[in-house]
């Protein structure tokens, strides 16, 4: 048995490792430049090349890839061995050309139209600032994918170059504050993975949870979630072993796991590491769904991440923990122990404010997606309105800045940037709130309406550049200061009387809280659809072209590529319900209600006086409702078919979202009556009950 610390990062070529096989001077050479983020000559990317190969070798490894995370929302990677023909036989070599360079013809990835057919190649280019590892014998590096002529293609690229802009933006502020050591400022994320395991016999038996990762029918079962007993409840063996192996195998590749526990609802688990550096933090994350799902057959279950799994009871999420902090350890949320210190932290917290404030509609679109839409809204996670959590400690202090009072009765001073000294926030008073789709968490945000499948780039992203955007308009004002305490306490209360709106310390599921929302001029932003019809807005275009994080023709695609895979996930799902209801369950129940009439008839023959009202009854409510499930079916089918002329997406996501949910709802309806109804083995599939809790 090997111990924790022989196992974690075993799988990395991390920093150890490269000190230990790079030549001196090419592990500083090396260091450098992943440091200042310069591209690597190709003379030390030889030398790297090989020293990672030996290591790699030395571990099992025979292929490498270069993994990147295209605009699917899963990471995508093409073996290449690492033999090379020479004398009959082969050797094994690797260059510092494949490694910080590839050219996979990437023409079926979705583009938005940014990458004709013809010029199909993209080429992907290591981002040293990850590690590289090895996953299933293959050595991964982590790359950036783009098109031929340089546009993104990927989640990596834009959210490094978010990256870059907030460092720009938060040195000029902290040179401000004469923090002149400071030579990097990076974010850090944290991110929360929730996931269902049900059984993987189940899950076979089940075409909706195989084709679309949901259940697009189900009764509900007599037990859900109602008595909270699941939460934080003991851990089932079999789940208990699988997170035992999980954990593992997330350590070899260098993920900080962490904690786990069970969730709210029955067959629901959560896994949160420690947090990292944005970027890696992203990788991680989307190892860690991979390596959950890989884990979970070797256990005989099946992972599932998708946001809604069952209706009636939760569905999963990611929250996503941030923060920004300097290469010289300071984290710019957390409160300072000195006046000076807390003017700075509320200036980055004013940062954040009129961030949200500003882009929210951005923030809902980077989690939009079918799945998720499920979610947001449904009184089970935030609302689809943005808004901020800062706890009410925090909000005093706010709320004395802007209007000029004492914020503690002791005091004899009204409140003033630089003079008074704030209070740490411990965690418990800050963090009481979970139904904020934003909140303040003593030293950090959450932000919490991400959903379980997803990518954290795209959240991340807007996050970093929305921020960087009022540091950078923050360090234009304050830049030229001739009187800098008294110009910094009038932007600050100027920031707040300006973009409080968004603060809500209130029950986020509360009905009121929608009108209070709305007379706020907030935006509820309800479906994908919804919110990406903003967007394109000026404003967003000019936040992204500003900062050099995406181009107008990347905005422009990525939006096509959202719009279209929301079409696309609810055509499969919408298939998906007709091929279940024509094949297997109009079938099954039509065979079933013809035995039992013939059942009761016979009954009848034999003693005229039996009693065949459960007959009788049945037959007529399963025939009124295959009735009524098979119109549905036609109306599903024909609305399917008029969406065939469609050609605008925009047009299109809205025909979906309109008529074909609506059809689908309907449909459903009928289909998980009449399952109520039918005998166990007469009903064509596993119910909840079994896919709930079938895993001990
Ligand atoms: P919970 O939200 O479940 O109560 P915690 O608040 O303790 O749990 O932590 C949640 C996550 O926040 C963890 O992944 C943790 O590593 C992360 N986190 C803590 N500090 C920071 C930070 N400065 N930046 C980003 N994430 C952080
Ligand atoms: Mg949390």
């Amino acid at each position: 048995m090997k111990s924790v610390t022989e196992i974690f990062g075993s799988m990395v070529f991390d920093d150890a490792a490269m000190e230990a096989r790079l030549p001196k001077e090419t592990y500083k050479i090396l260091q450098k430049t992943i440091k200042d983020g310069k591209h690597l000559e190709i003379s030390v990317a030889n030398v790297v090349a090989n020293a990672m190969k030996d290591w790699a070798i030395e571990k099992g490894a025979t292929h490498y890839t270069h993994w990147f995370q295209p605009m699917t929302g899963v990471t995508a990677e093409k073996h290449d061995s690492f033999i090379s023909p020479k004398n009959g036989k082969v050797i094994m070599e690797f260059s510092g050309k494949e490694l910080i360079k590839g050219e996979p013809d990437a023409s079926s990835f979705p583009s938005g139209g940014l990458r004709a057919t013809f010029e199909a190649r993209g080429y992907t280019a290591w981002d040293a600032t990850s590690y590289a590892f090895i996953k299933d014998g293959v050595l991964c590096i982590p790359t950036v994918f783009c098109s031929y002529g340089g546009e993104a293609l990927d989640q990596k690229t834009a959210l490094l170059r978010s990256m870059e802009a907030i460092n720009r933006q938060a040195l000029r502020v902290l040179k401000l504050f004469g923090n002149e050591d400071v030579k990097s400022v990076k974010t850090t994320v944290g991110p929360e993975q929730e996931y269902f395991l049900i059984d993987e016999k189940a899950y076979n038996k089940r075409k909706d949870l195989i084709y679309t990762g949901r259940t697009l029918f189900g009764a509900r079962a007599p037990k859900g979630q109602e008595l909270d007993d699941h939460y934080f409840g003991a851990i089932k063996p079999r789940v208990a072993e699988y997170m035992k192996e999980l954990n593992e195998e997330l350590w070899k590749v260098g993920v900080l796991a962490k904690t786990e526990h069970n969730e709210v609802a029955p067959a629901q688990h959560e896994m949160a590491p420690i947090f990292t550096t944005t970027n890696i933090a992203a990788d991680h994350n989307q190892l860690t769904m991979e390596i959950m799902q890989k884990v979970a057959k070797r256990h005989g279950m099946v992972c599932l991440l998708h946001e809604k799994p069952f209706a009636g009871v939760n569905g999963s999420g990611k929250h996503n923990n941030w923060s920004i902090s300097t290469d010289t350890g300071v984290n710019l949320l957390e409160p300072g122990e000195t006046p000076y210190e807390n003017a700075q932290f509320l200036l980055f917290l004013c940062a954040v404010i009129k961030a949200v404030d500003e882009y929210q509609e951005l923030l809902r679109i980077s989690v939009a997606s079918a799945g998720n839409d499920h979610r947001l809204g449904a009184n089970e996670a935030p609302p689809a309105i943005v808004s901020m959590f800062l706890g009410s400690d925090l909000s005093e202090i706010l709320d004395a800045i802007e209007n000029d009072e004492h914020f503690d009765p002791k005091q004899k001073e009204l409140m003033r940037i630089g003079v008074h000294t704030l209070p740490k926030f411990p965690k418990d008073t800050t963090d009481r709130n979970r139904t904020s789709p934003f909140a303040f968490t003593g030293n950090k945000f959450e932000f919490r309406m991400l959903g379980s499948a997803s990518s954290i780039s795209c959240a991340n992203t807007v996050l970093n550049t929305s921020v960087a955007e009022e540091l950078k308009q923050f360090a234009d004002e304050l830049e030229g200061s001739k009187d800098f305490e008294a110009d910094l306490h009038d932007l600050i209360k100027r920031t707040i009387k300006e973009h409080k709106r968004i603060i809500f310390n209130g029950d986020g599921y509360d009905d009121s809280w929608i009108a209070e929302a709305e007379k706020r001029g907030l935006k509820n932003l309800k479906t994908t659809p919804d919110a990406l019809a903003h967007m394109l807005d000026v404003k967003n275009v000019k936040l992204f072209t500003d900062h050099k994080v995406l181009t107008v023709p990347e905005i422009t695609a990525r939006h096509e590529v959202r719009l279209e895979n929301y079409c696309k996930v609810i055509n499969i799902e919408a298939l998906t319900m007709l091929d279940m209801v024509r094949k297997d369950i109009l079938p099954a129940m039509s065979d079933f209600s013809c035995e039992l009439a013939d059942g009761a008839a016979k009954k009848a023959a034999f003693m005229p006086e039996a009693d065949c009202t459960y007959e009788k009854e049945t037959v007529k409510s399963v025939s009124a409702l295959i009735g009524a499930a098979f119109r549905a079916v036609r109306k599903l089918e024909e609305d399917l078919l008029s969406s065939k002329s469609i050609e605008d997406f925009t047009e299109l996501a809205d025909f979906y979202k309109t008529k074909i949910l609506d059809d689908m709802r309907v449909l459903r309806i009928s289909v998980d009556e009449i399952e109520t109804i039918a005998p166990k083995e007469k009903w064509p599939y596993p119910s909840y009950g079994e896919l709930l809790f079938s895993v001990r």
